[in-house]
């Protein structure tokens, strides 16, 4: 090759830089932008002992190192960010910080096609059926954590992550509120509950199921939610429970009560003493309290306190036709979900009437009945 060819191959290759240069970012805008929202929890654990899955430190990892630590991989499924809320364990959590949760994941959605957030696994349910309630906008939000801390042999935490932050960017949950990923299943966040202290299977919908799997590369959806019906009209889609216009002095507190074989009417009593704005009985069978906590109930509806009356069986119904002022069925919504959304309700409504439809319509949403054919 004569020598005088090199400038030109020199400016051939500074030219195919400039352009690789100019369309990388067209390149990464293609891919969906992902935000992974850290909370804590076992996912960010570190176990002293990497063969002792259990007695570890929890919610001590940031969460870019975490997501880092799985590039390049992630980087071929999508556009990923992060963004460190707090870094704790689930139950440390207040409804104020549930409340600031909301409209931080509301703002990295602005300009993320979809949000994944890491919490500690022991009221991820909370957390989960909290933002299904609460998220205005309608593009995924993946919630995930681990049984395993991050570093034990075997952990579950590096698959849950990857496998959320794929089920996110494929943005296949769109319109669905919240789901769950954990131990390669896909939840409803409104129907999934912790089942097991300890094994990494603990997430179970009960009898309704998993709404789909991930598995690999692989995203399968077997069901879906009736709310995803509704995502053309977005007004409908939508609940009324707007954090950007409720603020957080405006969440009363509302609390669980459980009945049992003679239970006493103490709890209810010093609940509605104590100003308590809303309770959830998780009752007996169909929602049955015994006769001394029915008492105590009918004195504290007279004060003024709302109920929400569900079951400690953890699935099937409370419902029925009649109605009692002050006492709303919670069909066959968990207590601990219950009073998320009755406590919601209570902030958007001071109107009786209106907290109950709340509960009924936003609690127990169903699939339309079918146009005749
Ligand atoms: N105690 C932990 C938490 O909920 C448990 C976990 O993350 O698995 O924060």
């Amino acid at each position: 090759m004569p020598r005088s060819s090199s400038p030109r191959r020199a400016l051939v290759a500074v030219l195919a830089l400039l352009v690789a240069a100019l369309l990388a970012p067209a390149v990464a805008a293609a891919q969906p932008r992902v935000v992974v929202v850290g909370t804590g929890g076992t996912i960010a654990g570190v176990a002293p002992d990497r063969t002792n899955p259990i007695e570890y430190q929890g919610a001590q990892l940031p969460i870019k190192d975490m997501v880092d630590f799985l590039r390049p991989e992630v980087g071929a499924v999508a556009d990923v960010r992060t963004f460190q809320f707090a870094n704790r364990g689930s139950g440390a959590y207040s409804i104020a910080d549930f409340h600031a949760l909301t409209l931080a994941v509301e703002e990295q959605l602005r300009s993320a096609d979809a949000a994944v957030v890491t919490t500690g696994t022991d009221t991820m349910e909370e957390f989960a059926y909290w933002l299904d309630l609460t998220v205005r906008s309608a593009k995924p939000v993946v919630l995930t954590g681990a049984m395993r801390p991050w570093t034990a042999i075997s952990s579950d935490a590096q698959i849950n992550l990857f496998n959320s932050i794929r089920l996110a960017a494929s943005g296949r949950t769109r319109c669905f509120g919240s789901v769950v990923m954990m131990n390669d299943e896909i939840h409803a966040g409104r129907d999934v509950t912790k089942t097991s202290t300890t094994r990494t299977d603990t997430f179970s919908s009960r009898r309704k199921g998993e709404l789909g799997y991930v598995d690999g590369p692989s995203i399968r959806l077997d069901r879906s939610v009736p709310r995803r019906e509704l995502c053309a009209d977005r007004s409908r889609w939508r609940t009324p429970f707007d954090l950007s216009a409720i603020p957080v002095m405006a969440l009363p507190r509302v609390e669980i009560v459980k009945s049992y074989q003679q239970a006493g009417p103490e709890a209810i009593t010093a609940f509605a003493d104590a100003g308590v704005k809303g309770i959830v009985t998780a009752g007996t069978g169909a929602g049955g309290i015994s006769s001394a906590m029915g008492a105590a109930r009918t004195a504290a509806v007279a004060k003024g306190v709302t109920f929400v009356s569900t079951s400690r069986t953890g699935s099937g119904q409370v419902t029925g036709t009649s109605s009692t002022p002050g006492i709303v069925r919670g069909g066959d919504l968990l207590p601990q979900k219950a009073r998320l959304l009755l406590l919601l309700s209570l902030a958007a409504s001071g109107d009786p009437a209106t907290v109950a439809d709340y509960v009924t319509r936003y609690g127990n949403p169903e699939f339309s009945a079918p146009v005749d054919d």
